[in-house]
């Protein structure tokens, strides 16, 4: 296969984008002033439009205009609102900001990923075709590969918004789409599959979506000199391992433990000590629902098994990475009760039975760590028993850190088998690299937590970023094409970035400095903490140092961070111990013992003569996201900001409270004034002359010189105001949509 240059065209309808509606509105070639009074073909790719040259005018009403630019008013967020509303509508889930994808979760089956529409969508014009994801998906493709430089699209939105369906749609048309490799064909299949794998292990049912990501991804793709996929590599931030211990009513505990417990084979389930039933395990009963009507364990579980395969599993491997899945569901099950002297014992023997199998580890060494905590004191090991909630505590700590553990394995054992293996690429220079990020979008609950915390820190980098680098492309176009730039004002959020992370005085420094004094500090004097060291930042409050009218909604263990996209509270209560993340010394002893391969390699015995105390778990995600940071800023960015149209994942409800505080979160009205800020439409003239040029006697049917001279006598025929357009170097730029509408209008008539 190829990229599609020389590839024939497809079919008719296709016109250059005017921006008005999904019709394609016009032609490439332009029509006859016979044919101009037949009705035309519909649009192709309209997907449920049928738009027809003459109503594009009032397709224009009906579903909007297909690139936010050239909304009229463009300030007015009713007015962005209405053209969402219009368009989903119509079942037109994709509208632009410019080269920004927006994108509305249909909630249904649209039919509009097939092959076919791959194909349309290959080796055209990113303006030429109606928005869809496949427009983004070739223009990156095909920049990579002629420009040879590195692409990112990050993909954003909140939970249920569509990221990681996107994402899968892109893996599919590069899988589809590409040029095989000459050798290591597999790795198509690699990247394909390791989705399975790692949506049954971080995805979980949640009130929000019946496939929530649990983690954040950012997945490199590698593509070698010819275009072909070569090789992959995955980065994960922050599991939601509490989920592992603890699901909230309506919510399951991650899909691997229910598809093994109904699809996995007798024998299997035999060996793992396993009973069928959900019901049976503590850590799967809290959500109260086993059982969800969009989910089918018993088929993904096939999917999964053979997945593993395919990423280059051995049979032992699964057995093993089995035997942690069912350990977990086993410490679930250990019960604790007091002896007289109100210390820990375990009751449950047939539970400790089966995880000294499974885990390989010796029966005593690991009853003892779960009821005592070992302390090294001036050289000397002291066990101290533990009362019964401790025990509890440090059960679950175990169940988490080994799950979240073998997530991190889970990563990096498929990393393996997506390495390039192609021995004609000597390095990993001679290749490039597309990105896809399918990361968390900002999340603002009842009660915000450190996880809230540390996603709504995500965001804010990630906005700042998106900003900068939106800035930084027209800006460079402007130059590009000889244009004066003229500044944008916009809200720089670098101030609350600087908030959170700043090395002394950033909110995760201070937390930090909290947790290096152990049963001195607690979640409340952290709060203090805080309260005297950013107390005049303007974008932070506590109920201290509110006035009396913002004091009522503030608990008295809060913090409010007033972030970009709005204001959040956050309840301390957790901060520290989420942060510390400990896991008693003898537990993770225990471990290290551990016979099972895979819980050796995630339990090193280095860890244990560590004197230095490991990285905060916001520290940790700082670093992390600074390093995604520069990755990102690496390569060419493209985006897709994802919206949820309704909270009952429906069809055909637009729930207009819902979208708004969205499009707010997602910073598109502040994204749509740095891109309108000069002018609301650019275009190559060769594509402008060949559209516009029936409207002209002077440029019709041909033009015979430059196409840049030909479109400025085609505009001042056209009656263009200097104030409205400037002729750069390539293209033409126009500053408001209203010329436009009124040339692409004078096409209808
Ligand atoms: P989270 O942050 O919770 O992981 P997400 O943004 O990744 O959420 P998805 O899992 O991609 O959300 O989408 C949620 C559900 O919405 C999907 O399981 C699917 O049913 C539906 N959906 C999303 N995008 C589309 C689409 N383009 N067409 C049809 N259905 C879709
Ligand atoms: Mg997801």
């Amino acid at each position: 296969m190829t990229t599609g240059s020389g590839r024939p065209r497809a079919g008719p309808g296709r016109g250059e984008r005017a921006g008005a509606a999904d019709s394609g509105a016009g032609h490439a070639t332009r029509p006859s002033p016979r044919q101009r009074t037949r009705r035309t073909e519909p649009a192709l790719g309209s997907d449920g439009v049928r738009v027809t040259m003459e109503s594009a005018l009032t397709a224009r009403d009906r579903v909007g205009v297909q690139d936010f630019v050239l909304l009229e008013n463009f300030t007015s967020e009713a007015a962005f609102i209405e053209n969402l509303r219009r368009r989903f509508r119509e079942n037109l889930i994709y509208t632009y900001i410019g080269p920004v994808l927006v994108s509305v979760n249909p909630y249904r089956d649209l039919q509009i990923y097939s092959r076919q529409h791959m194909e349309r969508y290959r080796g055209v014009s990113f303006y030429e075709v109606p928005p869809h994801l496949f427009a983004v998906a070739d223009t990156v493709y095909r920049a990579l590969r002629t420009e040879r430089r590195d692409q990112a699209v990050m993909i954003s939105g909140e939970s249920g918004a569509g990221k990681t369906e996107a994402t899968k749609r892109l893996l599919q048309f590069y899988a589809e789409t590409c040029p095989a490799p000459e050798r290591g064909g597999a790795v198509r299949d690699r990247l394909l599959q390791s989705n399975p794998v790692l949506e049954a292990f971080g995805n979980a049912k949640t009130l929000r979506n019946d496939n929530s990501s649990r983690f954040g991804k950012y997945m490199d793709v590698q593509f070698d000199f010819k275009g072909a996929p070569v090789g992959g590599h995955i980065l994960s931030y922050l599991l939601e391992k509490s989920r592992v211990v603890h699901q909230n009513h309506g919510e399951r505990n991650f899909h691997i433990f229910y598809q093994l417990l109904e699809g996995g084979e007798e024998e299997t389930l035999r060996r793992l000590g396993l009973e069928r039933n959900p019901q049976s395990y503590l850590y799967l009963v809290k959500g109260q629902c086993a059982k969800v009507s969009s989910i089918n364990d018993k088929s993904d579980w096939k999917v999964v098994r053979k997945a593993l395969t395919v990423i280059d599993f051995t049979e032992d491997e699964v057995e093993d990475l089995l035997s942690i899945v069912a350990s977990v569901l086993h410490l679930g099950n250990i019960h604790f009760a007091a002896n007289e002297e109100s210390n820990a014992q375990v009751t449950t023997e047939n539970q400790l039975k089966y995880l000294t199998r499974l885990l390989g580890v010796e029966g005593s060494t690991l009853r003892e760590a779960l009821t005592h905590r070992k302390i090294i004191a001036k050289g000397e090991e002291l066990l101290s028993p533990l009362n019964l909630e401790q025990a509890a505590y440090a059960r679950d700590a175990l169940a988490k850190a080994v799950y979240s553990r073998t997530f991190t394995w889970l990563v990096a054992k498929i990393n393996r088998s997506l390495a390039s293996k192609d021995t004609e690429t000597p390095s990993w220079r001679s290749t490039t690299v597309l990105g896809l990020l399918d990361i968390y979008g900002f999340e603002v609950f009842q009660h915000n937590s450190f996880e809230q915390f540390c996603i709504n820190y995500c965001n804010e980098k990630l906005q700042q970023l998106f900003i900068e680098l939106t800035l930084k492309s027209e800006q460079e176009e402007y130059e590009a094409e000889g244009i004066a730039w003229e500044p944008v004002q916009y809200f720089n959020n670098k101030i609350i970035c600087d908030l959170v992370e700043e090395k002394f005085k950033g909110i995760i420094s201070i937390l930090d400095e909290e947790c290096l004094r152990p049963g001195e500090a607690t979640d409340l004097t952290f709060l203090e903490k805080l309260e005297d060291t950013v107390k005049h930042h303007p974008h932070f409050l506590t109920h201290k140092l509110a006035d009396q009218r913002t004091r009522k909604s503030l608990g008295r263990e809060d913090f409010r961070l007033l972030h970009y996209a709005g204001e959040v509270t956050y309840s301390v209560t957790g901060f520290l111990d989420k942060n510390n993340d400990l896991l008693f010394r003898n537990l993770k002893e225990t471990m290290c013992s551990s016979e099972n391969p895979i819980m050796s390699q995630c339990f090193d015995r280095s860890e244990l003569s560590d004197k230095k105390r490991p990285e905060t778990v916001a520290t940790q995600f700082k670093m992390s996201l600074l390093q995604l940071v520069e990755i990102l800023k690496s390569k060419e960015p493209a985006y897709v900001r994802c919206i949820k149209p309704n909270d009952a994942k429906q069809p055909g409800r637009f729930d207009e409270v819902l979208i708004r505080h969205q499009v707010k979160y997602l910073g598109l009205m502040e994204n749509l004034r740095v891109r309108r800020a000069g002018f609301a439409y650019r275009r190559k003239y060769e594509a402008f002359l060949q559209r516009y040029k029936s409207l002209c006697p002077e440029t019709w049917p041909t033009w015979a010189g430059r196409p840049q001279d030909g479109v400025a006598v085609l505009v001042r025929h056209l009656g263009y105001k200097p104030e409205e357009y400037k002729m750069g170097r390539t293209k033409i730029f126009i500053r408001f949509p209203k010329t436009l509408f009124a040339t692409e209008d004078a096409l209808e008539i």
